[in-house]
């Protein structure tokens, strides 16, 4: 029987995890991104803890309402949330000296190896041998970069893999917009950190765009 997130709304079969495990710990970056995998997998009935672990949003109060958005969707959904570490001074030490590297170069490796880093090892300690992210799903990101760190911390314990699932495909992209227009989650403007920001902010000037204006925007 199906169960409320029924797989009759996904173009994609059901999933199945690597090594057929049923449990799964799931990085979240915001819910916007979070919102479609946690239906497909709740529609899989693979049984999932979010992990909110991103030091890397700022400011604080950006960060806050990050966070409460993806916690207020898993309450809906009955998922266990870790509201993980907000360890912004680690954060800056870790990514000194690649504060003006563009968006996808070496400043976001380390920023997704430090946030699976942390998540590996929580899924090791924890009980769970499956983790994954949501970053993915977002096309501003390059996928292979995020699927290479995410590896590339998993295979610090043997026991730990690391799902690279393609979450894009088979109408998943556009699931994530009707997810977030349904829910009318917050709307982030820029990545998360600081330099992002910044460099958003730079194009936008240079394309006659207004600033962000932190806060506002939701979808609708
Ligand atoms: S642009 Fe995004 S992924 Fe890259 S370092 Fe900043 S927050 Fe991390």
């Amino acid at each position: 029987m199906d169960n409320q997130f029924s797989l009759k709304n996904y173009s994609r079969s059901k999933l199945a995890m690597p090594n057929n495990e049923k449990k799964l710990l799931l990085h979240s970056c915001c819910a916007p991104c979070a919102g479609e995998i946690m239906e497909a997998v709740a529609a899989s009935d693979i049984q999932t803890t979010v992990y909110f672990y991103n030091p890397n949003i700022h400011p604080r109060e950006e960060y806050e309402i990050r966070k409460d958005e993806n916690k207020r969707f898993c309450e809906k959904l009955g998922f266990n949330f870790i509201d993980a570490d907000y360890d912004k001074d680690n954060w800056f030490e870790r990514i000194k000296g690649l504060e003006n590297e563009p968006e996808r170069g070496k400043r976001c490796t380390e920023c997704f190896d430090m946030r699976f880093e942390r998540s590996a090892l929580f899924a090791h300690e924890n009980d769970f041998r499956v983790y994954a992210t949501t970053l993915g799903i977002s096309r501003w990101k390059n996928m292979d970069q995020i699927n290479k760190s995410g590896k590339r911390a998993a295979k610090r314990y043997s026991d730990i893999h690391y799902w690279d699932f393609n979450w894009r495909k088979k109408g998943g992209s556009s699931r994530m917009i009707e997810i977030s227009k349904r829910e009318e989650f917050y709307q982030q403007e820029y990545c998360g950190c600081v330099y992002s920001l910044r460099d958003t902010n730079k194009w936008r000037k240079k394309n006659n765009k207004d600033r962000i204006i932190r806060g506002i925007k939701f979808y609708n």
